[in-house]
C-alpha cells in the first residue's frame, strides 16, 4: 500500500467471504490455499460466512476442505444458521411460517424453533386463514408458489413478524443468474406495505455479531476478507472490523478507489494476508 505508515493491526480472526474471495465456483482463487494455511500457521482463527440458505454448514465445510482448505462445519456460517441462532436466544416461541427450502426449516427446527407446516387443507386461491403464524421468515426459495405467497401476505397483514435470511436480488449462476431471496421480499413488502424487520445474512451486521461471539473477539481483533464494497467491506466496517478487499471477484481499483470511508487494505490475493499482520 501507497500512503504513511500505519502501525499493523493486531488481528486473531479472520472473517472470509467465499464466493469470489476463497473459490470461484469449484476452483480456489490463485493464493487462497497458501495464505489461509500460513495464517492458521501463525495461530490465527479463521472463519467463512455465506449468504445462501440452502445448505448446511457441513457441505460448505466439505468443499473448503475438498479445495485444499481444511474447514470443520463449526469454522463456517450461513444466513441460515444466523438466523436460527439468533431467533433462539431472542425469540424462541414464535411460530414461523417460512418461505423457503427444507435446509432452512430443518436449520429453524435444529435450533429448537417451532416451524408451522404448509395449510394444506385451504385453497391456495382463496384468502388463507393464517392459523397458528407469528413471523413469516423469508429466504431464497427455488420452490416458491402461489400457496406460500399467499399465506405470507395474510399473515404479514394480520400482523405476523417479518424476518428474512438474506436480501440478495439475485443468485449469480453460470449463464447469468437467478430470482434470490430480495425479489420475494420486495414483493411481499410491496403489497403489504410492510417492511423486513431483521435481516440475518450480509449486509446486516448480524451475521458478523455471530461470527465474533463464535470466534470470541472484539471487532478490532478481527479482520473481514470479502470482494463485494456494499455488502462484506460495508459491514465489516460497520461492525468495526479491520477490512481488506480482495479484486479477485467482484470489485476493481477504481471501484474500491472511491469507497468512503476508504478500506484498511486492498490486495490482489488472500496469499498478501500474513504480511499484511506479520
Ligand atoms: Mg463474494
Amino acid at each position: 500500500m501507497i500512503g504513511p505508515r500505519k502501525p499493523k493491526p493486531h488481528i486473531d480472526g479472520f472473517v472470509f467471504d467465499l464466493d469470489g474471495t476463497v473459490y470461484l465456483g469449484d476452483h480456489a482463487l490463485p493464493g487462497a490455499v497458501a495464505g489461509i494455511t500460513q495464517l492458521r500457521e501463525m495461530g490465527k482463527q479463521t472463519l467463512f460466512v455465506s449468504n445462501k440458505p440452502l445448505e448446511p454448514r457441513e457441505v460448505y465445510a466439505a468443499k473448503l476442505t475438498r479445495l485444499g482448505i481444511p474447514t470443520d462445519p463449526e469454522q463456517v456460517i450461513t444466513s441460515a444458521h444466523v438466523l436460527g441462532r439468533y431467533l433462539a436466544r431472542t425469540e424462541p416461541h414464535l411460530r414461523l411460517y417460512v418461505v423457503g427450502e427444507a435446509n432452512l426449516i430443518a436449520e429453524l427446527r435444529r435450533h429448537g424453533l417451532t416451524v408451522v407446516e404448509e395449510l394444506e387443507d385451504q385453497d391456495p386461491k382463496q384468502v388463507i386463514i393464517p392459523h397458528d403464524i407469528d413471523a413469516v421468515v423469508v429466504a431464497f426459495d427455488r420452490t416458491l408458489d402461489y400457496r406460500k405467497l399467499n399465506t405470507a401476505y395474510q399473515a404479514l397483514l394480520g400482523g405476523a413478524r417479518f424476518f428474512a435470511t438474506n436480501g440478495d436480488k439475485m443468485c449469480p449462476m453460470p449463464g447469468g443468474g437467478i430470482p434470490d431471496a430480495g425479489a420475494t421480499i420486495a414483493a411481499l413488502e410491496h403489497i403489504t406495505g410492510r417492511r423486513v424487520e431483521l435481516l440475518a445474512g450480509k449486509p446486516s451486521t448480524l451475521i458478523l455479531q455471530e461470527a465474533m461471539d463464535l470466534l470470541r473477539l472484539t471487532p478490532d481483533r478481527c479482520m473481514m476478507v470479502g470482494d463485494r464494497l456494499e455488502t462484506d467491506m460495508r459491514m465489516g466496517q460497520q461492525a468495526g472490523m479491520i477490512t481488506a478487499v480482495v479484486l479477485t471477484g467482484a470489485s476493481g481499483r477504481e471501484d474500491v478507489a472511491r469507497m468512503t470511508p476508504p478500506l484498511d487494505f486492498v490486495i490482489e490475493s488472500l496469499s498478501e494476508l500474513p504480511a499484511l499482520i506479520a
